[in-house]
């Protein structure tokens, strides 16, 4: 398949949830229990929902919804700390849409520029090194945050900043990695998860190597999926063929953008720039090891975690919000009890309304609203 329509086909989509149908009773009556399938990828669940994808499936599947949207990860202290960076005088805090409007524990990144902080939006790295050179006596600030997919675009800006002795340039660094997440999913107690949909964009530069523990030591099926609606069934086809016949790997649907071994160039430039931290906080998930990476000692004129006093205060969510429990698929987005009434995409309360890709904006935004809370009301009764 070439255009993006061919990935839309009606008819193909109506032959390969035939064929899911039967394999999924197959794979049901071995089982005895319904199968649990989780997208890693806020960008899956998106197109899960927008085509109406979990409607069209067998009953027997539920599908939970994943870590994998990183603005819907951020805890809160981390956004006090940006809101500290950008009200500091003389800074100019750069970084992309979906952020500013996360909230913190006293304020968003957007409420701190309508009060008079220098916030911008870019749509790359490289904007903020262009705002830098027009403003040499201002600090110039850029968020990173992201998986391995933004990554290497942040690491190749620090290292063209060093290039062109840009000095007014800092990077605050809160990009995050997959591979140790899925591993902690793996090893929650309550874990019940039978097989993964894997990231197709961070895949693109990982490759599909650093998954095969996952098949080898978990025993889970992990299919690497894009985002169009027959990739998605494709790939659920692809792990109910594997369950059928017994087998557990790591296979690639993707491989038209992600090619197996990954992208050597951004995987070079992540590693010269980038080193693992020890630990990383996640909103709703806790501390996971090794999941976030910081900047490396040869950097450090770039680093805002050293140019700035940072609060670094860890802030527990509100109590009404239920964003961890979703992130864990304990609940579904619409069993939270502020889904839809105190939090909307207007006015979210916790960050997986915010983003296009968390959960919580995907039921809003494409589920039957009236049903929804009808169904809470009858589960509260
Ligand atoms: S409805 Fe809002 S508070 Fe509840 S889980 Fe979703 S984002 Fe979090």
């Amino acid at each position: 398949m070439k255009y993006v329509d061919e990935f839309r086909d009606p008819e193909k989509a109506t032959v390969l949830l035939a064929a899911i149908g039967e394999l999924t009773q197959s794979v049901v009556r071995e089982l005895r229990r319904p199968l649990h399938i989780m997208e890693v990828c806020g960008g899956h669940t998106h197109t899960i929902f927008r085509y109406g994808i979990a409607n069209m499936l067998p009953a027997e599947i539920e599908l939970v919804h994943g870590p994998g949207c990183p603005v819907c990860v951020l805890p809160m202290g981390q956004v006090d700390d940006c809101v500290a960076i950008a009200e500091t005088p003389g800074v100019i805090f750069t970084t992309f849409g979906d952020a500013m409007r996360v909230p913190g524990s006293r304020k968003s990144l957007l409420q701190a520029k309508a009060e008079g902080a220098d916030v911008r939006m870019v749509y790359s790295p490289l904007d903020t090194l262009a705002i830098a050179r027009d403003n040499p006596k201002r600090e110039v600030v850029f968020f990173g945050l992201g998986f391995e997919t933004t990554m290497p675009s942040t690491a190749l800006t620090v290292l063209q900043a060093e290039a062109e002795g840009i000095a007014n340039f800092s990077l605050f660094c809160n990009h995050i990695t997959i591979v140790p997440t899925i591993k902690a999913i793996l090893d929650s107690p309550d874990l019940r998860i039978d097989a993964f949909l894997g990231p197709g964009h961070v895949s693109m530069v990982i490759g599909t190597t650093p998954y095969e523990f996952i098949a080898r030591h978990y025993r889970r099926p992990l299919v690497v999926a894009g985002f169009e609606p027959l990739d998605i069934l494709h790939s659920i086809w692809l792990v109910l063929k594997q369950m059928n016949e017994g087998r557990c790997e790591i296979e690639n649907q993707y491989g038209r953008i992600a090619p197996a071994e990954g992208n050597s160039a951004a995987l070079h430039a992540i590693a010269q720039v980038f080193e693992l931290r020890e630990f990383f906080e996640w909103r709703g998930l806790g501390s996971i090891d090794h999941s976030g990476v910081r900047m490396r000692a040869p950097y450090a004129r770039y680093d805002a975690e050293r140019k700035f006093a940072l609060p670094a205060l860890h802030i527990a969510d509100p109590k009404s919000c239920q964003c961890g429990e979703v992130l864990k698929g304990v609940i579904k987005p619409w069993q939270c009890k502020v889904f839809g009434a105190a939090c909307t995409p207007e006015t979210p309360l916790g960050a997986l309304m915010v983003s296009s890709e968390g959960a919580c904006a995907a039921y809003y935004q494409y589920g039957d609203l009236e049903g929804l809370r009808s169904k809470r009301a009858a589960d509260a009764a």
